[in-house]
């Protein structure tokens, strides 16, 4: 399912926002500094669960609840040992969306992976990388990249998008929310019912967060301008 619905907020939100201690150089609320460089914790969001299956495909009947978290189990694996991994749900049950964001932020120094599929118009297929925070950006390159290497066929997805999301715009923390692929595009859906494609596309994703950890934001081009936002609610209308 498209968090498309996720987003916006009124004016009256931005009085409710904390701005809270964020510590160090260059650093402020709003995610406005270049992406992390040498973190250790990961947290992985399996999107939807329990009542929640989000898409369905139409023609192999998976859910994207399962795939999800195949897919952020796999993450979990590839990164090993040298990451603190924390699976925001490890089985089929559902978790609030602000819920979600507040667990993330109670772990400052972490960065927060939402993995989930698509589903759109028939022919639209393609990974695509949703993320709003300035210090998110570098890090979103890199995981639309290693998507895009995995994925055989690119058509009329929109790549790397910033949007504002409850998973992108709320965290306190560097944050993505990414679509592997999309379900409702029969041979995509296809593709994501093969564990060995599953196991690539964990692994480039790994992968891009470990560059992330090493390199920062070094070649993954100019930072966004920053933007003034309220959070984003439930009600809100897409952007
Ligand atoms: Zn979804």
């Amino acid at each position: 399912m498209k968090a498309l619905f996720l987003t916006l907020g009124t004016a009256a939100t931005c009085m409710l926002i904390s701005c809270g201690d964020m510590s160090g150089p260059g650093r402020d609320a709003w995610g406005h500094r270049p992406g992390p460089q040498g973190f250790r914790t990961v947290i992985l969001d399996a999107g939807h669960g329990g009542h929640d299956s989000g898409a369905v495909s139409r023609s192999t009947g998976q859910k994207e609840k399962d795939l999800t978290l195949d897919l952020v189990k796999r993450i979990k694996n590839e990164l090993g040992l040298s990451y603190k991994t924390i699976l925001l749900r490890r089985s089929d049950h559902f978790v609030d969306l602000d819920d979600r964001v507040v667990f993330a932020n109670r772990h400052p120094n972490a960065i927060l992976i939402s993995v989930h599929c698509n589903s759109g118009p028939s022919g639209m297929r393609g990974p695509e990388t949703y993320y709003w925070r300035v210090d998110s950006h570098g890090l979103a390159a890199r995981c639309q990249r290693a998507m895009e290497k995995v994925s055989p066929v690119e058509s009329g997805n929109r790549g790397m998008v910033r949007r504002r999301l409850r998973l992108t715009r709320n965290p306190e923390i560097p944050c993505l929310l990414l679509e592997c692929g999309y379900l409702s595009h029969p041979a995509e859906a296809r593709l994501l019912q093969s564990a060995d494609y599953r196991q690539k596309m964990a692994s480039a994703i790994a992968e891009a967060i470990r560059e992330q950890s090493n390199r920062g934001d070094a070649g993954t081009g100019p930072l966004p301008p920053p933007l003034y936002a309220p959070l984003s609610r439930p009600t809100d209308a897409p952007e």
